[in-house]
């Protein structure tokens, strides 16, 4: 399968058309921002990386209930997937404190939740993608009350999915962003699944294991996406 027309560059991803309606070809690449755009830079390496471990995540997902965008990879950075349209809302579950949870709460990071939390924000750079309540998401006819059911069936599944391969490795997971779409009128995963859009800290060291270390200048940022994609390829 080949591309044909870009039809969209995001922040981290270029979007492809294909001479099949229902597909598209995404393409990963080393751009990396934070702060809603403000801190920009490359990470060397991390198309391949989140390309290669989203695909990984995403079948894993599949075996366990969970539709995922996911049709096949084609090389390092470019994947086929199903053709959906993207719903504006970020989905956000934590199991440990870190990030904009511990800033809004003036809390420590590194609080391990009885329950996971679950959240929405809604997509939109322009409003630096704010917290969204439910009722909100619904008023504005971004999402149906049956989509939300489904999504959030499916990010309870993901969730524990993740939770436990990740530890496997070595790796708590602390958060992670995903995002669903619309195919064939069905609610599906799509996105990408990362060091990008998941904390993840080393069991034995607590070390930041993801885009932390970009955003916080922690160093060692290519070294630990590589770290992250051997131990999830083991
Ligand atoms: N996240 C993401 N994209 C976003 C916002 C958040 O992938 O636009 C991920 C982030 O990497 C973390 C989780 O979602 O794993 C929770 O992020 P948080 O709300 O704490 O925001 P941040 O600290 O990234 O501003």
């Amino acid at each position: 399968m080949e591309k044909l027309e870009q039809l969209y560059e995001g922040k981290a991803k270029k979007v492809f058309k294909t001479a099949d309606p229902n597909k598209f070809i995404v393409s990963y690449k080393d751009d990396a921002t934070a702060f809603n755009g403000e801190k920009k830079g490359q990470i060397a390496g991390k198309g391949a990386v989140n390309n290669v471990m989203s695909n990984i995540m995403f079948q894993l997902l599949e075996a366990k209930g969970v539709p995922t965008h996911f049709v096949e990879q084609l090389n390092d950075r470019e994947t086929v997937v199903k053709a959906v349209k993207i719903l504006p809302l970020e989905v956000i579950m934590r199991n440990v404190s870190a990030g904009s949870f511990a800033k809004r709460y003036g809390v420590e990071e590194g609080i391990v939740f009885d329950q996971p939390t679950f959240e929405f924000s809604y997509k939109n750079d322009d409003l630096g993608d704010p917290l969204m309540c439910e009722s909100h998401a619904l008023a504005l006819g971004v999402v149906t009350a049956e989509q939300i059911e489904t999504i959030r069936k499916y990010s309870a599944i993901v969730n524990e999915t993740l939770k436990e391969f990740f530890l496997e490795k070595g790796l708590k997971l602390i958060d992670f962003k995903i995002e669903f779409g619309v195919y064939e009128g069905e609610v599906i995963l799509a996105d990408e699944i990362s060091p990008d859009t998941c904390r993840l800290w080393d069991v034995k060291t607590n070390e930041k294991m993801d885009k932390d270390r970009f955003r916080r200048d922690l160093g060692n940022v290519e070294e630990t996406y590589q770290e992250v994609l051997k131990r999830v390829q083991k």
